[in-house]
C-alpha cells in the first residue's frame, strides 16, 4: 500500500470533488470497499458522467490500482439512475474484476459521503467518525482518472475536466491546464456574464461565490456555473451569518420542518436544525458545546432553501456555530448507537425537486464534452489549495519550465507536490506561482 501512497503523492492527486484533502493520506488498512461516487448529486454538473462515458478505461485503471495494492476486494462506481440508465450500466453489472456499478436513486444529497456509503452499500458510519471505521474508503470518479492517467502516461495531474453551465449558450464539459482564468475560458467559449448573474464555483447547492477576473482553475473544481441573483441557489449563498442568527431567534415557529427534512438527521445523526436556531448566540459563545452536534451538518442546505416557510436559514446559523466550535477546537466525538429513521426512506428529496427549490431547473440541458482548451498565455498555481502543508517553490523567480515540470515540493506532513500545467517563464507570487508562456 505504501507504493502506491507515494505514487499518489508525487502525482500529486487531491479528491477532485470534495475540499481538497490529498488522496493518498486516504489510503488505510482495514478497508474492504472502494467507493468510486460518481453521485454528482450537484444539479447542472455532469464532469462525473462525461468522464465516465467517455474515459472509463482510465477510471477502471485508476480503481483496479486501488484493489491491486491493498486489502480492498470489491468497488462499486455509484452514479444516480438517470446516469447509469444513459451509460447503459445496470445496478450490480460488472464492469471489470471486482468492480461493479451501482445505480442510486435520483434523490438530493447524495454526494454527501455519509449518505452515499449508505445507499450504495448499507452501512452507517457513526456521528464524527470517518468511512474507514466501516472499511470503506471513497474516491471521486477524477480521482480515479487521474491516477490511471498518471500510471498510463507517467503523467502527474497538470489538468482539469469541468463544467460550464448555468445562463450560458450551451452548457460544455471542458479540459483545461489547472491554473487557467475562469474569465480567459468564458473569453475562448464567447460566455458572457450579464448583469443581475453570479459566477460560482461548484454545484448550485454548495458551491461558492467567485470573481471570474481573479479566480483559477485548481484541483477541486468541479463546474463554473451562472446564475440569477435572484435565484435560491445565488441568495442562499450571500446569507449573512450573524443576521441570520439573529433572525432565526425572533422568527423561527419550532414547527421542526428543517429537523424533518435534514438528511444527517434522517440517517438518525444526533442533528436537530431547529434547535440549533432556538438556542442563542450570547449563550453558544459562553458554552459552545452546547451546539457540538452543528459538526454533524454536512451543508447540503436543504433546511434552508427547501424546508423553512419563515425565511429563516438554519445552515446560515449552523456554519457560524461551526466557526465558533472550530476556533475552539471542538467536534462531536460522541459514541452510541445510532440507527436510520423508518421516514428516511419516503423523505428524501427527488432530484427535480432540488432543483426546482434552488430556481436553476430551466438551466438543466444536456451538457456534452467540448474538447481540449491548451492555448492560455497565463495560468496561476495557488500553493494551499489543498487541505494541509502548502506546497513549496522548487524553482526560482523567472525560471523557465516545461509543462509537466515539478515546480513546487510537498511540505512536511499532510501536503502535495505542484507541476506546471503549460510552459513558460515562472513567477513566484503570494502564494501562487504565475507561468506566462514565452513567445
Ligand atoms: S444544511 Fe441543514 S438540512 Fe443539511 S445537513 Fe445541515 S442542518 Fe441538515
Ligand atoms: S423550519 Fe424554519 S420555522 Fe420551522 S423550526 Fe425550522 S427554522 Fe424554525
Amino acid at each position: 500500500m505504501q507504493e502506491l501512497k507515494n505514487l499518489m503523492r508525487k502525482l500529486g492527486i487531491v479528491g477532485a470533488g470534495g475540499a481538497g484533502f490529498p488522496s493518498y493520506a486516504k489510503l488505510a488498512e482495514g478497508a474492504d470497499l472502494l467507493l468510486i461516487n460518481g453521485a454528482e448529486c450537484e444539479p447542472l454538473l455532469a464532469t462525473d458522467y462525461i468522464l465516465l462515458r467517455d474515459e472509463l478505461d482510465l477510471v477502471l485503471q485508476g480503481v483496479l490500482e486501488v484493489i491491486n495494492k491493498t486489502s480492498i476486494k470489491k468497488a462499486y462506481i455509484a452514479v444516480k439512475a438517470h446516469n447509469a440508465e444513459r451509460l447503459g450500466w445496470e445496478d450490480g453489472e460488472k464492469l471489470a474484476d471486482g468492480v461493479f456499478a451501482r445505480a442510486l436513486p435520483d434523490v438530493y444529497p447524495l454526494g454527501d459521503e455519509i449518505s452515499l456509503i449508505y445507499e450504495a452499500t448499507g452501512r452507517l458510519i457513526k456521528p464524527g467518525k470517518l468511512p474507514i471505521t466501516e472499511g470503506v474508503i471513497v474516491y471521486n470518479v477524477e480521482t480515479m482518472y487521474n491516477l490511471g492517467r498518471g500510471i498510463r502516461y507517467n503523467e502527474p495531474v497538470t489538468k482539469k475536466w469541468l463544467t460550464i453551465g448555468g445562463e450560458v449558450k450551451n452548457p460544455v464539459v471542458i479540459k483545461v491546464p489547472l491554473g487557467a482564468k475562469i474569465a480567459d475560458i468564458f473569453e475562448k467559449l464567447n460566455v458572457e456574464v450579464k448583469e443581475g448573474y453570479t459566477v460560482i464555483d461548484g454545484g448550485p447547492s454548495m458551491g461558492k461565490v467567485i470573481n471570474p477576473r481573479t479566480y483559477a482553475v485548481n484541483k477541486t473544481t468541479k463546474g463554473i456555473l451562472i446564475l440569477p441573483d435572484n435565484s435560491q441557489a445565488i441568495l442562499s449563498k450571500k446569507t449573512n451569518e450573524v443576521l441570520a442568527t439573529k433572525r432565526a431567534e425572533t422568527a423561527c415557529c419550532q414547527c421542526t420542518r428543517c429537523t424533518d427534512m435534514c438528511p444527517r438527521h434522517l440517517l438518525g445523526y444526533p442533528l436537530e436544525p431547529h434547535k440549533m436556531v432556538r438556542t442563542a448566540m450570547g449563550v453558544v459563545e459562553a458554552m459552545p458545546d452546547m451546539v457540538i452536534s452543528a459538526t454533524l451538518c454536512c451543508g447540503c442546505g436543504v433546511c434552508e432553501s427547501l424546508a423553512c416557510n419563515q425565511g429563516i436559514s438554519p445552515k446560515a446559523v449552523i456554519d457560524n456555530y461551526k466557526k465558533l466550535l472550530s476556533k475552539n477546537r471542538l467536534r462531536f466525538d460522541k459514541n452510541g448507537e445510532y440507527s436510520v429513521k423508518e421516514e428516511r426512506e419516503y423523505r428524501m428529496l427527488p432530484y427535480k425537486k432540488w432543483m426546482s427549490a434552488l430556481g436553476v431547473s430551466v438551466f438543466d440541458r444536456d451538457t456534452d464534452f467540448y474538447g481540449e482548451i491548451n492555448d492560455f498565455e497565463r495560468v496561476e498555481m495557488t500553493l494551499s489549495r489543498h487541505i494541509g502543508i502548502p506546497s513549496i517553490p522548487a524553482i526560482k523567480d523567472g525560471d523557465i519550465v516545461e509543462k509537466g515540470d515539478l515546480i513546487a515540493n510537498a511540505g512536511d506532513g499532510l501536503s502535495l507536490p505542484q507541476h506546471a500545467s503549460i510552459s513558460g517563464r515562472a513567477t513566484l507570487g503570494n502564494d501562487k506561482i504565475i507561468i506566462d508562456k514565452v513567445r
